[in-house]
């Protein structure tokens, strides 16, 4: 079925421009740390090396080497959600970094999804004695996952819909609301902080759905509302710049047009091959029509759900 009221150009454009305002006035990427590099400024993103950045009391995130992770020091040791690109120096890189501000062991892990350059590092942690967690879906999905890279070692905790962890105090709930970027994707929320982190389902720029591991674009909008009923102010993405609630609800206002507009054109009887097209994305800044969107392996599904979805 077709959403009702499309959000006029206009309307986004204001929303997005808000945003994009309160964004910089967000949290601070890479003060305080002395070391005067990466950050988080300009074009390049953040350094190819790993950098710790406080982004609270207690709650650290740590760039490069992969997705960024984030490090919740409790009393008793420490949560750390994702764990770097595969490979025993990414691993020995991030301890590293981790150090420079807590010497408690690690606890818990949680792998917000299969994708080696979040999950790579799962069996370090596991030898070191944690307990890592990840979604049912992330585990069943890495008996097929391949990356050049090697193939990560699967969680030793799993979930269904929610649960949480408890260290020190402190408690980090994880919840797995709908497919998105895959089929297992968690989002982790620390509600004393107000943070939330939200692996590759909530990032700057255009989204990456990857359906053959169980990805979805129909679903994904409701990942984002689930986790903006949350109360948060500050969002660590799987990659780029720390984002605002305001950052996240104009990610969700993107999500909404384009499924809307997708859906629009495939009950218009848009064929297959000119959808990818026929969909402006010039508002929101996104770009089809590269190899994320155009081959047969992610252009054949996005269209059969939304054949699907519009009934
Ligand atoms: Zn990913």
């Amino acid at each position: 079925m077709l959403r009702k009221s499309l959000f006029t150009t206009a309307a986004l454009t204001a929303i997005v421009a808000a945003a994009m305002i309160v964004s910089a006035q967000g949290p601070p990427q890479g003060k305080g740390d002395g070391k005067g590099k990466g950050d988080g400024k300009g074009k390049g993103g953040p350094p190819a090396g790993q950098m710790i950045v406080k982004i609270k009391d207690g709650f650290y995130e740590v760039t490069g080497a992969g997705g960024n992770t984030s490090v919740r020091v409790t009393k008793d040791g420490l949560i750390v959600v994702d764990t770097k690109n595969l490979g025993e120096a990414n691993y020995n890189d991030l301890m590293a970094q981790i150090k420079t501000v807590s010497t408690l062991p690690v606890k818990y892990v949680v792998i917000t999804h299969v994708h080696q350059d979040h999950s790579g590092n799962t069996k370090s942690f596991e030898d070191a004695g944690a307990k890592v967690i990840a979604n049912e879906g992330e585990k069943a999905e890495l008996a097929t996952y391949t990356a050049p890279a090697g193939k990560p070692a699967e969680p030793n905790v799993t979930y269904g819909k929610k649960t949480t962890i408890k260290l020190g105090g402190v408690k980090a709930e994880v919840y797995h609301f709908s497919r998105a970027h895959t089929g297992g994707d968690s989002v982790v929320y620390f509600p004393d902080l107000k943070i939330v982190a939200g692996g590759d389902a909530i990032v700057n720029g255009a989204p990456n759905i990857d359906f053959a591991d169980g990805g979805s674009a129909v679903e994904w909008p409701k990942l984002i509302a689930s986790t903006l009923k949350l109360d948060f102010d500050t969002l660590i993405p799987g990659h780029g710049n720390v984002m605002t609630k305001a950052d996240v609800m104009a990610y969700k206002m993107k999500w909404d047009t384009f499924v809307a507009r997708a859906e629009e054109q495939v009950k218009k009887g848009t064929p297959k091959d000119k959808l990818l097209a026929s969909i402006k994305t010039d508002d929101i800044g996104w770009n089809v029509t590269g190899a994320q969107w155009t081959p047969p392996a992610r252009l054949d599904p996005f269209y059969e759900e939304l054949s699907k979805a519009k009934k």
